[in-house]
């Protein structure tokens, strides 16, 4: 598969920027002095930092998990360590391998290569499913239950919900002080399929009074008849996520466990359990077992999206958008659609930064970062999204009206080594329908009757006539062209030394050297910075103008297939800057082109607020 981050004019140079100069954010600050004391050991170790992205594939990643992955993954590089992609797959009720195989993709497509260093992945330290060491998760639950630190307990979840207790008043269960023996005999008897679902659970001995509920004899083991994506049915008894997550941490070796901070309260949980297991082996004779250690950070969370997975989990299957992957989503495979590079979302995370606070992220950041990365990559081509069609009466007067004249049209203004190519002129031409007015306001310095303005990298043109259809509709412009102006240079001054000025200049394609294409733009998908926090359901601010399709746009000839001298993107995407328009990936290559606008050239959001 493709790494996504390989090769690519100017890549490499744009992400060290992007990393570079910032100041070292707390966690860097801890792992700097685990260094310094040896916790781990000395750098060039792959144990001095090991790292990890631990999803629940349970559905598409999103743009949340990106910070989360930038992290772990760049700490890694950074520190010369070692990144793992573990699958935390304890619920077979909610996950399935599609979601398995998209993860995979997206950590990949974002150059965070799980695979280890002689499998081409420069700082993998490889790939882990939980569901892979739940006989070692049962090994040691025994060993818990043996010693005494843990019981069968024949609550429901109903029950257990019920005498939970309450800040002041310890929870209760009647199984707490049941014999070893006994408990021993029930798990195992769970784990063969001996008592009914839900009917018994398995906890751990902690202290019901504890101000942290998630110490009050969390369950360890749950009774659920399915079949998991990776094991079958060879267990009817699951792991619960706070009982499986240190331990996989620990099989794997990770130093720093890095997680939002939503963990913070579970981390004395995950301590006990190691420390637990810990105490039991030693009385056993036998040795420890690795503890990570755990450090929480804030969540990323962008304004204009939503991003609990349950909530877009109910959007695909309520078909609010179009799949997980559709453009207008925050997935990672939709803004990858959308055109998105993985260097703009590495760029973005860099500047949002790593801290303890929550907050709210300007989503025009994610753009602009976009917008940073393909102003100097993205080469430039001209396509008219609504066309006007334009006679240039004076072309041909002399009999070869059907003459196309090659002109030169600059690739990257940004970067030189991009080249250039040629665009081809005509008697027929689509420029802009919104470039006309017919009863143009004094500024307005686009075309309009007797106005003269520049097509790019072509000429001057002069309108003198309106055609239009029987409702009134402007269907033709009839233009003059000035041939003194070749390239959009301006003319030789006149007799009497006056030079002409133009101030507007126009994008155009040639009616006959173009290509039919559809156009998608979107805009965001709600229309409030926090949906649903004023309306409490966050479908009540959906954007109903989040899409709008295009089609006969006409595009320059060049955008058929890729040229040859255009910068390679590292994910086999092509992306453009329209003139005039904004910057687009293409969607569907082939006969019938589609292109998506991954984001406008200027901040419209921000300029129509500014307007009021
Ligand atoms: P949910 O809680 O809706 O099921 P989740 O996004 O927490 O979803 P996980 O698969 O558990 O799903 O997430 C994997 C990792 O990504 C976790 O370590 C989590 O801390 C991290 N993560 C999730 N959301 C964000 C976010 N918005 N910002 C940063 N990290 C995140
Ligand atoms: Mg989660």
């Amino acid at each position: 598969m493709n790494s996504g981050s390989k090769g690519g004019r100017g890549e490499r140079a744009f992400y060290n920027r992007c990393m570079s100069d910032t100041p070292r954010h707390f966690i860097q600050q801890i792992i700097d002095a685990d260094i310094a004391s040896g916790k781990w050991g000395v750098v060039g170790d792959p144990t001095v930092v090991r790292t990890r992205f631990p999803p629940e594939p349970n559905g598409f990643l999103h743009i949340g998990h990106t910070k989360a992955i930038c992290l772990s993954y760049g700490l890694a590089r950074e520190y010369d360590g070692a990144f793992n992609l573990r699958f935390d797959d304890t619920n077979p009720a909610m996950e399935e391998q599609a979601f398995v195989d998209s993860i995979k993709h997206d950590l990949l497509w974002l150059g965070a290569n799980w695979h280890a260093p002689d499998d081409g992945g420069a700082h993998g330290g490889g790939l882990f499913y939980a569901s892979d060491i739940f006989d070692k998760m049962y090994e040691w639950a025994l060993l818990l239950v043996r010693h005494g630190k843990a019981y069968v307990c024949e609550l429901s979840a109903a029950e257990v919900s019920e005498r939970r207790g309450s800040p002041s008043k310890p929870a209760t269960s009647p199984w707490r002080d049941r014999p070893t023996e006994e408990s021993l005999r029930l798990i195992e008897e769970m784990r063969d399929g001996k008592h009914a679902d839900g009917s018994m659970t398995l906890r751990a001995k902690i202290d019901l009074a504890s101000p942290n509920f998630n110490l009050r004899d969390p369950v360890m083991y749950r009774i659920l008849r399915k079949p998991h994506h990776n094991t079958g049915d060879t267990w009817c008894i699951y792991p619960m996520y706070d009982w499986a997550h240190g331990l996989e941490d620990s099989v794997e070796g990770i130093t720093h466990s890095l997680c939002t901070l939503e963990f913070e309260d579970h981390r004395p949980l995950y301590d006990w359990y190691i420390r637990a297991i810990n105490e039991a082996l030693k009385v056993d004779g036998k040795p420890a077992i690795h503890h990570a250690q755990q450090i929480e950070f804030a969540k990323l969370k962008p304004t204009y999206v939503v991003l609990s997975k349950r909530n877009m989990r109910a959007m695909v299957e309520d078909g609010v958008v179009d799949g997980w992957d559709d453009p207008r989503f925050p997935t990672i495979a939709g803004i990858r659609r959308r055109g998105y590079t993985p260097e703009a979302i590495w760029a973005f995370n860099t500047s949002v930064g790593i801290t303890k606070f929550n907050a709210l992220h300007d989503i025009t950041l994610l753009e602009n970062a976009l917008r940073e990365d393909l102003n100097e990559r993205a080469p430039r081509r001209m396509v008219v999204l609504d066309p006007l069609k334009v006679t240039i009466t004076n072309w041909g007067e002399h009999g070869d009206a059907g003459r196309l004249e090659d002109l030169e049209a600059v690739n990257n203004p940004e970067d030189a080594s991009a080249g250039k190519r040629t665009v081809k002129f005509g008697k027929t031409i689509y420029i802009e329908r919104e470039d006309f007015m017919e009863d143009a306001p004094r500024k307005f310095f686009r075309l309009k009757p007797g106005g003269e303005v520049r097509l790019r990298y072509a000429y001057w043109i002069t309108c003198h006539e309106v055609i239009k259809d029987g409702d009134g509709n402007i269907v033709e412009l009839k233009c003059t062209y000035d041939p003194q102006t070749r390239g959009g240079d301006s003319p030789p001054p006149d007799a009497e030394g006056n030079v002409r000025k133009v101030k507007g200049t126009l994008h155009w394609v040639s009616a006959d050297d173009c290509l039919d294409v559809e156009v998608r733009l979107f805009d965001r998908l709600f229309t409030v910075e926090e949906p649903g926090k004023a309306t409490g359901n966050f479908l009540d601010d959906l954007n109903p103008d989040s899409l709008t399709v295009l089609t006969g746009c006409k595009a320059e000839s060049s955008l058929q297939s890729a040229l040859v001298d255009e910068p390679v993107w590292g994910d086999g995407i092509r992306r453009y800057q329209f003139e005039r328009q904004g910057y687009f990936c293409v969607e569907q290559e082939g006969a019938s082109l589609v292109f998506n606008r991954a984001v406008g050239l200027k901040d419209s959001w921000g300029k129509n607020a500014a307007r009021g």
